[in-house]
């Protein structure tokens, strides 16, 4: 077996402070589990314009695609707001998410014991929800053509172009009966059938890749404003639910606020297997750069570490070792210890950064 290579890409602002934390896990799981990776690291956003003049440059982007994983922390900044649009921090990413051909993006929504007073929502309605949606990242009206601004007589009209395949639905349907399986067994898939041809087809494609190969998976179809309102009245219904780009976007920012704070939630965006069986995979915090905490040691490390975790369970097939560093966040954060993001009414104890990623990793000492 070749040791399974991670390339690492901390980015700016708090990015590489998020990321030193996760490195403590890394080497953690080589000293003490016997589990080494070849890691990499190298620029990306921001930070790579400084270097290189581009927000991705063309050697990183053929590491990225050799590896069997990337970790991103975040990109962007206020220095860089004055740029061109095609140098932007962000550029660096959606080539990565374009190059790497990611078409499933992996937002799971996990609500902490410990932080469940954290939601908006009743305790009793949060408290142990553990849900994930699956949205299409590389299709649909955020791609589809025509588009754009054009002039109609007397007045301007916008376009933009809702279009699907057959083989872009079914392969995202794929992705979200295997992930069912190897959770609760249930997927829910949401569109607009009712007002939306691109919706019909969708929910018939859905429906055919499950009849023909995951007749074992509980399977329903919601419309997607329908969704919206029960992901809030009780969220604990659902276990996978898989989406288009634009329901996906608004839907998975939804269910990520019913779990507390920005600073908790990771995120994985798959492509298609590789040769070696894994899927091109790319994982990193929901949350962006923070410039408004950066390098003051405030900044919450486990959405990060449990980007890792992600990875250690969809690329590197580590379930137990991913449900270990899941663990060792909830037991700290039981133990009351909080970053400044999570201090709440109840109190708590302030750790910085590094604190966190040090208290993670003593659970982890803890666990064995
Ligand atoms: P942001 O996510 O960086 O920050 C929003 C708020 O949440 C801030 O108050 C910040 O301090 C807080 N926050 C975020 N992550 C935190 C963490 N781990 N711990 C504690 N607090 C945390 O979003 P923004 O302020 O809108 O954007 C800042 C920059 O990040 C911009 O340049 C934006 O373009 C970029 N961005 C990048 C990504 C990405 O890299 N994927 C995503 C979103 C935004």
């Amino acid at each position: 077996m070749t040791t399974p290579s991670l390339l690492i890409l901390p980015g700016d602002g708090i990015g590489p402070e998020v990321m030193a934390e996760v490195r403590k896990i890394i080497d953690w799981m080589g000293a003490k589990r016997d589990l080494a990776f070849d890691v990499s690291e190298d620029l990306v956003g921001g930070a790579a314009y400084d270097a290189h003049g581009t927000p991705l440059h063309d050697d990183t982007m053929a590491k990225a695609q050799a590896v069997d994983a990337v970790l991103l922390g975040a990109v962007g900044g206020p220095k860089y707001d004055v740029l061109d649009f095609s140098v932007k921090p962000e550029r660096g990413l959606l080539r990565l998410r374009k190059e790497m051909d990611l078409f499933a993006n992996l937002r799971p929504a996990q609500c902490f014991d410990a932080l469940s007073d954290f939601s908006s929502l009743k305790q009793e309605v949060v408290a142990g929800l553990d849900i994930m949606i699956i949205r299409e990242l590389t299709s649909g009206v955020y791609f589809g053509e025509p588009r754009g601004i054009h002039k109609e007589g007397n007045e301007r009209v916008g376009i933009n172009t809702q279009r699907y395949t057959e083989s872009e639905i079914a392969r995202v349907a794929r992705s979200a009966f295997e992930m069912a399986r190897k959770r609760g067994n249930k997927v829910c898939s949401m569109e607009k059938a009712n007002v939306m041809e691109s919706g019909i087809l969708w929910r018939d494609v859905v429906q055919e890749i499950h009849d023909a190969e995951y007749p074992d998976v509980e399977l329903s179809h919601m419309y997607a404003d329908a969704g919206a309102m029960q992901l809030t009245r009780w969220p604990k219904q659902f276990d996978v639910i898989v989406t288009d780009n634009l329901f996906g976007d608004l839907l998975s920012d939804l269910a990520a606020m019913l779990t507390g704070s920005l600073g908790m939630l990771p995120s994985a965006s798959l492509g298609a297997p590789m040769a070696n069986g894994r899927p091109k995979a790319l994982y990193e915090p929901v949350h962006g750069s923070a410039p408004d905490i950066a390098g003051q040691g405030k900044a919450n490390p486990i959405a990060c570490i449990l980007s890792f975790a992600m990875a250690l369970r969809y690329s590197f097939d580590l379930g137990d070792e991913a449900t270990r560093v899941e663990n060792a966040v909830e037991k700290v954060l039981a133990d009351g210890l909080r970053t400044a993001d999570l201090m709440g009414p109840d109190g708590g104890a302030s750790v910085s950064t590094s604190g966190m990623g040090d208290a993670i990793v003593a659970a982890l000492d803890a666990s064995l």
